[in-house]
């Protein structure tokens, strides 16, 4: 990546970063405009006829596509709690609660997961589901890389970019997600790595991708919000399916009430690792920084 220093790093005060980058990708937006659908198709989340049976064909999906193993394994490790925590998120209708385009696993309300930011000592797991990365991102858009190059004039223009300039270096793990394995096998990874940590997670995905990693993620104790992308999404099985290796033809987006709920939420992260690391002794001031595959 040319330009080392995330944006947010050359600003003084988190609000003027964002102004500052949001007046950059307006001018950019005007001089070499990325390609998107021109009008919302505003599509149904799940057609009704993938919803029917969707917790069975969930597993069924999981098990036969778990090469790894990892998955498995990891449920197999504590088979009583996680089975019970499976059974009763199959009869559950509904594995989450529901704020706006939040998806809320295993927390009572946004409040619940707001005061999990503000604790020194929650990992904070960012993914970007690659349907939403551009067309034209300079890193490919079925991969789990992000160069998010800041003079760079698409990453200049993408949100993902902008969410990644925006977070703070430390005891944050973002993610760049292909598959619904990658992304647990990933949580699975946080949670070893960071054993005293809480790790709580937000992620990016199609409302059928939400629902079917729901119930898996609330089975394993997974804390965090799902958000739910909006524009061309994938809401039956074979669309899903196709996405899965790297068939998306369509272009995702996070609505932009959505973003800027997801900015909030950032900066109430950034702002209390900021506190913390200028306290010595402060667990998340001991500046863990994670680089994953793609994240420099
Ligand atoms: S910020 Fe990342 S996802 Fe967005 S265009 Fe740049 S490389 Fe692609």
């Amino acid at each position: 990546m040319k330009n080392q220093a995330k944006f947010w790093q050359r600003h003084d005060d988190w609000r003027k970063a964002e102004q500052a980058w949001d007046a950059r990708a307006e001018k950019l937006a005007a001089d070499t405009p990325l390609k998107t659908f021109k009008t919302n198709p505003r599509l149904p989340g799940i057609r009704s006829k993938t919803r029917k049976n969707l917790s069975w064909k969930t597993l069924s999906y999981l098990h036969h596509h778990d090469y790894s193993g990892k998955l498995g394994r990891y449920f197999w490790r504590r088979p009583l709690k996680h089975g019970w925590g499976l059974l009763v998120a199959l009869l559950k209708r509904k594995s989450y609660r529901r704020d706006g385009d939040f998806f809320l696993y295993g927390l009572k309300n946004l409040t619940e997961f707001e005061t999990q930011l503000h604790a020194s000592d929650t990992v904070l797991v960012v993914g970007f589901s690659y349907c939403h990365k551009p067309f034209e991102c300079p890193a490919g858009r079925f991969t789990d890389a992000c160069i998010h190059d800041a003079g760079d004039p698409v990453c200049g223009q993408c949100f993902i970019g902008k969410c990644v300039h925006s977070l703070p270096d430390t005891q944050v793990v973002p993610l760049f997600i292909t598959t619904v394995h990658y992304i647990g096998e990933k949580m699975i990874e946080a949670e070893q790595n960071w054993p005293d940590h809480n790790v709580v997670f937000m992620i990016t995905a199609c409302e059928l991708t939400l629902e079917m990693f729901g119930k898996i993620g609330v089975a394993v104790d997974l804390q965090g919000i799902g958000v739910r992308l909006d524009g061309q999404i994938c809401n039956t099985m074979k669309a899903f399916e196709a996405s899965e290796i790297g068939i998306k033809p369509g272009m995702a987006i996070v609505e932009d009430e959505t973003q800027a709920r997801m900015m909030a939420l950032f900066r109430q992260f950034s702002a209390e690792t900021r506190e913390c690391s200028q306290n010595a002794g402060s667990s998340r001031g001991d500046n863990i920084i994670v680089s994953d595959r793609g994240y420099q």
